[in-house]
């Protein structure tokens, strides 16, 4: 009898504005989550977005932080020891980064012609395979000081932001990536800036080789999609789930952790409630106030999927995280305790890969 083996991935970034700072909405949370998955044996993913990181640095040189503000450093630092811990770090892109204004004050101009990755050809013939290089070498960089086989070659797009992917993949294949984790099969989203659509991706195999579409099995591609979880959530539990979050005043961020932001929807709660009760596709999301019994439901429901698998194989499950709404970690450690009893449920990175074919 296989296993599940849980991966749980953590997009490491700040607001998609620029504001957050970075202690209160990723230092610290990474090691709250890093703290808790250690006591109940679990791995962790980060996928850093080294656009963000890279225009930190940059900004340090020109002295334009004050009081010694370092956040590259800090990020440096945290990238380090998560990895002596055990945990892995990932490459994740948000492209806005590319054209920024440091305006002082933690207050950031992004340029959001840019938010889209596929976008980034704009910039010029070979910007999207340099930004890929950039990514990988910057990763490499930092983390060979203290492991010296480690290597980055896994992806996740900024936003989900990868279509049209062609380029994209074209170019994961020259540097030799292994995985993209973009996909959220049978899910869309298109609000004029961010754009993705996974209807019809192929979710009824766990993971799937690709060549030039993320939705589609290709055997020809060496480049496996390995999507984030998700299930069809009947109304009656949407309602549920939405409903503990309101009675256990579920936080949706860590401690201190403001987003900046003029153009936030302000909705009641009423009709937060009962926008939501019909039946809705929804990711395995550990972060966002998930309480407890979301997140074992969705687990069972890998379980009830991919059951002819697990007679004879182990399945990996990508749940996803954000540092920045991590709000829920009462909820998070009650969903490790419960995994810990259950003698099907494994947590893995995509390491699982170089194990298991
Ligand atoms: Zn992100």
């Amino acid at each position: 009898m296989g296993k599940l083996k849980i991966i749980l991935t953590v997009d490491y970034e700040v607001f998609g504005n620029g504001s957050g700072c970075v202690d209160r909405c990723v230092i610290d949370p990474s090691e709250r989550m890093m703290q808790l998955c250690e006591k109940y044996n679990a791995k962790m993913t980060f996928f850093v977005d080294v656009c963000e990181y890279l225009a930190f640095k940059k900004v340090k040189e020109s002295n334009k932080f004050k009081d010694g503000f370092d956040p590259a450093q800090k990020i440096d630092e945290q990238l380090k020891d998560i990895v002596k811990r055990g945990h892995d770090v990932q490459l994740h892109l948000h492209p806005q980064w590319l054209d920024y204004k440091y305006l002082g004050n933690n207050n950031w101009k992004l340029n959001i012609k840019y938010w889209r990755l596929p976008n980034v050809k704009l910039l010029g013939e070979n910007a999207i395979y340099n930004l890929f290089k950039n990514g990988k070498d910057c990763l490499e960089g930092i983390i060979k000081k203290i492991k010296p086989d480690y290597c980055c070659n896994v992806f996740r797009a900024g936003a989900l932001c990868i279509q049209p992917e062609e380029e994209i993949l074209k170019v994961m294949h020259q540097l030799n990536f292994k995985i993209d984790s973009t996909v959220i099969a049978g899910m869309k989203f298109n609000d004029g800036t961010t754009f993705y659509d996974f209807t019809n991706a192929m979710d009824e195999l766990p993971h799937w080789n690709i060549l030039n579409n993320v939705k589609f099995l290709n055997k020809k591609g060496s480049l496996k999609e390995v999507p984030i979880f998700s299930a069809s959530v009947p109304g009656i539990k949407v309602l549920k789930f939405k409903v503990l979050k309101i009675l256990r005043k579920i936080p949706f961020k860590p401690i201190g952790c403001k987003q900046e932001s003029n153009n936030h929807k302000k909705r009641s709660l009423l009709h937060k409630v009962f926008r939501s009760v019909k039946s809705q596709r929804r990711k395995f999301n550990f972060c966002d106030a998930t309480p407890f019994e979301e997140l074992k439901y969705m687990t069972e429901q890998a379980k009830s999927k991919y059951k002819d698998y697990l007679r004879t194989q182990n399945v990996p499950i990508v749940a996803i995280g954000h540092t920045k709404t991590f709000g829920n970690h009462k909820e998070f450690e009650k969903y490790l305790r419960w995994t810990n009893k259950k003698e099907y449920i494994e947590f893995s990175t995509y390491h699982f890969f170089n194990d298991n074919t």
